[in-house]
């Protein structure tokens, strides 16, 4: 069997460095708020050239918290792509603002620019745009609608740690860059976990405080803050497993280039130009025949994953949000896309194994 994933042979050749992090802060018997987090908030800032990162407890709430810290009008509204996985939608409800769908790219999965334009109104004051996949949105046009209609950008990069666009990394091109450290992410925690980064020191202050009940010190509290902490085991965790970051994503790209190269035409694989390095936190394909696909690879000891079976707007969760509305694009990329194998934890031969089989396929 060839798993989808698996997050024990992935972190085995880290082992021998997180068990001395985890002793290190065992002993130091600081658990919240400490050393670990500090340089690992550190390590990840200058990793994206930026003035800083906030450590927060995970990637919907980095994209709460990043949303609040704007300080937007109650209602208003933020431009979100219709097939992203929920989170995005739910952080910008969880803000008190309203989300407005905007239809992909279907050769790209990302944002389509030439579509949000029509989506804009006097009351739409962000975007929350996903590198979704691991692939950079297509950040020109993007940049250029911002300006137009001064709208805030905030970069939805759980899928996209280390992806960049025109040689600039994701994260970097709007206000915030908010990222998830979920353990099966391109750089993944042993647990929950998630950060900001921003240039900006008003924004950086406003996130410390917001994760941190709204206080700058110890029972002394500002605003109406949350508890959004990342913890020192993770943190440290985190600061071992950066160092191996790019390496990580090399390796996910070549066992993508491997697919480009094996797969037959039958499948629709993904896009790529010299404006992007894609990161493959997912790599796609999409076919007509997607569920039997599916199953013929699962029968044939090939694990596989959608993402994402159910558009947002089609979840029971969202039907007091968009009854009536309709997004056919992204229903046909929920109807016919199917993720491969193609994890730091699988092996160059296991992949070869995939292509010979899925090719097959008929
Ligand atoms: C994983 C993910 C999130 C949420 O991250 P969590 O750490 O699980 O909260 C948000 N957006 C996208 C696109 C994701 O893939």
């Amino acid at each position: 069997m060839i798993p989808y994933e698996n997050l024990k042979r992935l972190n085995e050749s880290f082992e021998p460095e997180l068990r001395t992090a985890f002793e290190e802060v065992l002993q130091s018997g600081h658990y919240i708020l400490g050393h670990q987090l500090e340089l690992f908030e550190a390590d990840f800032a200058t990793f994206h050239s930026v003035k800083h990162c906030i450590g927060v407890s995970n990637g919907l709430d980095a994209i709460i918290l990043a949303l609040r810290a704007l300080g937007l009008p109650e209602g208003s509204e933020v431009i979100v792509p219709s097939n992203t996985y929920i989170a995005t939608v739910l952080a910008v409800i969880s803000a008190g603002l309203k989300p407005v769908l905007v239809e992909p790219d279907v050769r790209t999965y990302n944002i389509d620019p030439a579509k949000i334009e029509a989506a804009i109104t006097p009351s739409t004051k962000a975007m929350v745009v996903v590198h979704l996949y691991g692939k950079v949105c297509d950040m020109d046009p993007i940049l250029e609608i911002k300006k137009k209609y001064g709208l805030y950008l905030v970069e939805d990069c759980a899928q996209a740690h280390g992806a960049t666009y025109k040689n600039k990394l994701a994260g970097t091109f709007g206000e915030m860059g908010a990222f998830s450290f979920y353990p099966t992410k391109n750089l993944g925690a042993l647990g929950d976990a998630g950060a900001v980064i921003c240039n900006d020191a008003t924004l950086d202050h406003s996130l410390r405080q917001l994760r941190n009940y709204g206080s700058d010190r110890k029972y002394y509290n500002d605003v109406v803050g949350y508890n959004n902490r990342l913890d020192e085991m993770q943190a440290a965790f985190l600061r071992i497993k950066l160092r191996k970051l790019n390496d990580m994503n090399r390796h996910r790209n070549l066992l993508a280039a491997k697919y480009r190269a094996g797969l037959n035409s039958q499948f629709i694989q993904p896009v790529n130009d010299k404006d992007h390095y894609d990161v493959f936190h997912i790599f796609n394909i999409r076919h007509s025949r997607r569920d039997e696909l599916q199953q013929y690879l699962q029968q044939n000891g090939v694990g596989t994953v959608i993402h994402y079976p159910v558009p947002p707007y089609r979840q029971k969760a969202m039907t007091e949000y968009y009854t009536g509305m309709d997004f056919p694009i992204a229903d046909e990329i929920h109807q016919t896309t199917l993720s491969l194998p193609c994890s730091f934890c699988h092996k160059e031969e296991e992949i070869d194994e995939v292509i010979a089989i899925i090719n097959q396929f008929e």
